[in-house]
């Protein structure tokens, strides 16, 4: 039996209404009691007092690049990435090589996960074979074989018929569908935000209405179907309000999520051809912030996530057409969350990890992301004092593109703890 006791931080646990300072006392890898001044003695201490107590951070959206692309990351890096975060269990995105659009390997994660025991890891499924858009993939084995979701990330299934049919399809077999809606015959060529930005840079640009649509779209076939849908890295103003009113209508199957740094940063960011500052969708313009911001404000947004995208070196040191989409971030969600939203005071630092722990919990249907009795005990513990200027020479993430570098941020990771485990103490992985 090995107990741990995080002694007088301030212990927030939004699904149970917990926002002040308490003790966290855990047992055996589940938690065994939060309150005042608790006398149980425990193997070892955690002296959080200063610091955030939170169930440990749940990120719906990680491209860990294994299999196929080790060269980018692996579970191994990515989760130690996610760690250092905070984060404790990711969602991995199917657009690895091979695919994962059958079982094989998506029990080949699940394998490697628990045997690198460093954070829960939970697969999806690609919606269509080889995430062609075209045929479906057997999504019912997919399910039952672990995946949480099925997705075409890194795609958006463009035709209307094999969108419907997938949804009818992943209703039957009880699973969420998670889409990137992006209308290519409108992207085209696009490398950034159609704006004012992408003229004086010269630069073929993507416009917001190509998302606007494909997000109205999935609306519309989810409210059809009675599927469960997740709309990925929403962007625009017209993704937010398409939302709302779906909300506003009684949609209760559809969820939503915003990329942290959709909310953070704009288009300027791709001055100079940074190229790291080209993902999709892009860094958009400010009045999409605004938007952002306010659907956050009334509830619009259900999540946040990374989109961690990791890439090697010289696939970004290309002219920004030639090159990769995409920012790594699971090392900087939490302080960009509470620099561009707490620290100006949009929304409570309840609400932000409201939408980092029991939302996304909820929405892939796990028993995670709170500090209940008998839980498990994933748990992330913050300095929100703490200034830092992102470094990526420091990250644990093989990626090094992160739209951030450079700037200050506010908060940072100083334990994480997976199941009763310290996992991360202040810099060091404990592997
Ligand atoms: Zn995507
Ligand atoms: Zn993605």
């Amino acid at each position: 039996m090995s107990t741990l006791l995080v002694a007088g931080g301030h212990v927030i646990d939004p699904k149970n209404g917990i926002d002040g300072v308490a003790d966290v006392f855990v047992r055996d890898g589940k938690i065994a009691a939060v309150g005042k001044n608790l006398k149980e003695k425990a193997d070892k201490k955690i002296d959080a007092k200063g610091l955030t107590v939170t169930p440990g951070l749940i990120d719906l959206h990680v491209h860990f690049r294994e299999p196929g692309r080790e060269d980018k990351e692996t579970f191994e890096t990515g989760s130690r990435s996610a760690l250092a975060g905070g984060i404790t269990a990711a969602v991995a995105m199917p657009n690895t090589s091979p695919i994962a659009d059958n079982q094989t390997v998506v029990e080949f994660i699940l394998k490697r996960s628990r045997d690198l025991g460093l954070i829960n890891i939970y697969p999806t499924g690609a919606i269509t074979k080889g995430q062609e858009g075209a045929m479906l993939s057997e999504i019912n084995e997919l399910k039952n074989s672990g995946a949480v979701a099925v997705t075409d990330d890194g795609h958006d299934v463009q035709k209307e018929g094999v969108l419907k049919r997938a949804m009818e399809y992943a209703k039957t077999c009880g699973i969420l569908l998670m889409s990137h809606c992006e209308t290519k015959d409108l992207t085209e060529d696009g490398v950034m935000h159609e704006g004012w930005i992408s003229t004086q840079l010269g630069l073929p640009g993507s416009p917001a209405l190509s998302e606007d649509m494909a997000v109205y779209k999935n609306i519309l076939l989810a409210e059809k179907t009675g599927a469960r849908l997740h709309l990925m890295h929403n962007s625009t103003a017209g993704a937010i309000r398409a939302i709302r009113e779906a909300k506003k209508r009684g949609a209760k199957n559809v969820t939503a999520e915003v990329s942290v740094q959709h909310f953070a940063l704009t288009d300027k960011e791709c001055m100079g051809y940074n190229t790291n500052a080209k993902m999709y969708p892009p860094l958009r313009s400010q009045e999409h912030i605004d938007a952002i911001i306010a659907g956050i404000k009334d509830g619009t947004v259900d999540a946040f996530t990374t989109d961690h995208a990791p890439h090697i070196e010289p696939e970004k040191l290309k002219a920004f057409q030639d090159a990769a989409f995409g920012t790594v971030g699971l090392e900087t969600s939490f302080a960009v969350m509470y620099t561009y939203l707490v620290k100006p005071k949009h929304i409570s630092l309840k609400q932000g990890i409201e939408k980092m722990t029991s939302a996304p919990a909820r929405i892939i249907g796990i028993n995670k992301g709170h500090l209940s009795k008998g839980a498990d005990a994933d748990i992330a513990i913050f300095d929100t004092a703490k200034d830092w200027v992102v470094d990526e020479k420091k990250f644990f993430s093989k990626g090094k593109n992160s739209a951030f570098i450079g700037k200050k941020l506010r908060g940072k990771a100083v334990y994480t703890i997976v199941g009763g485990e310290v996992k991360y103490d202040r810099g060091t992985i404990i592997a």
